[in-house]
């Protein structure tokens, strides 16, 4: 948990401890904060003092996942069996909190079926539970389940918000001190951090555009190809791109959308975006990496010199 993030601006201004409501569906495109701001404020629940940070025996509890009040569903696919679970506990009364708090991280994993059994119970709230829920996608849930949540739209972390938890993240490991300057939302950051691989990508994906001229230039960048992740590869590569065609300098190094945009005319790039998607595909479906970067890298000048 990260212990910082009440001091954050974010967090301050979702104005949370005012009045409780029965239902909370936190949502914005980065995933990651919207489950530590759900988690922090299910915390802020079960603690004694409702600070959430004052390390009380409940709040202790909470991060050894054994407080009695709190139940957290956080799954790739959460199925009718997993409602009832939590509707089975709704008619009870709370062992040592105030609420019996029910987390929901991702609720687009909730199936429909799962979800219209939900419905039910919110439809007929009960003071002593608190439903808190989170996604990135709005759309995946249904308009009934929707109407009976308070949604709150969670805003990106602002650059000193990324400072404040940079020294909390550190504490667990976590170094972001690169990407606080950056475009990045939490979710990138923890993806990025976490992706020991990241930075060859990146120098690959450098040295192709440094060196790639003409055709005959294709075989020693391909072979020059350092990193693993190759379906990963490409994901970076699209992204690099549309942060050329948008020039924005904040994401990656500002060299790497210098060079490539130097070399490659914004329509070049733009109509290269498909090819990437279609090299992605490939990829998943497990067609060789070196044939398939080859082809693309072939159809890229092909766009540049069309371009000319
Ligand atoms: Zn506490």
């Amino acid at each position: 948990m990260l212990e910082t993030i009440y001091n954050t601006s974010v967090y301050k201004n979702l104005g949370l401890n005012k009045n409780i409501m029965h239902s909370y569906l936190f949502f914005s495109s980065d995933k990651e904060l919207n489950n530590i701001i759900a988690m922090s404020f299910a915390k802020t629940l079960i603690c004694e003092k409702h600070t959430g940070n004052d390390n009380c025996k409940f709040c202790k509890q909470f991060e050894a996942k054994t407080h009695p009040d709190i139940t957290i569903l956080n799954q790739d696919s959460i199925k009718v069996e997993d409602i009832s679970k939590i509707i089975n506990k709704l008619n009870t009364l709370p062992i040592s909190a105030d609420k019996k708090v029910f987390v929901i991280l991702n609720a687009d994993t909730i199936n429909e079926i799962a979800q219209n059994k939900l419905l039910k119970s919110l439809e007929e709230p009960n003071s002593h539970n608190i439903f808190i829920m989170t996604t990135t996608k709005t759309d995946k849930i249904l308009n009934t389940v929707m109407s009976r949540l308070n949604k709150i739209f969670v805003p990106l972390l602002n650059h000193d918000d990324k400072k404040i938890i940079a020294t909390d993240l550190k504490k667990n490991g976590i170094d972001i001190t690169n990407y606080i300057n950056k475009d990045f939302n939490l979710t990138e950051i923890m993806n990025f951090t976490n992706n020991a691989n990241y930075k060859t990508i990146i120098e690959d994906i450098n040295n192709i555009f440094q060196n790639l001229n003409t055709t005959a230039d294709i075989p020693n960048v391909v072979n020059s190809i350092k990193s693993n992740e190759k379906t990963t590869f490409f994901t970076y590569l699209q992204d690099i791109l549309l942060s050329c065609i948008k020039e924005d300098y904040n994401k990656y190094e500002k060299n790497l959308i210098y060079t490539i945009n130097l070399k490659f005319p914004k329509k070049a790039l733009l109509n290269s975006l498909p090819l990437i998607e279609d090299a992605y595909k490939k990829q998943i479906s497990n067609v060789n990496f070196f044939y398939i970067l080859d082809n693309l890298l072939f159809n890229i000048l092909k766009e540049k010199f069309l371009c000319k």
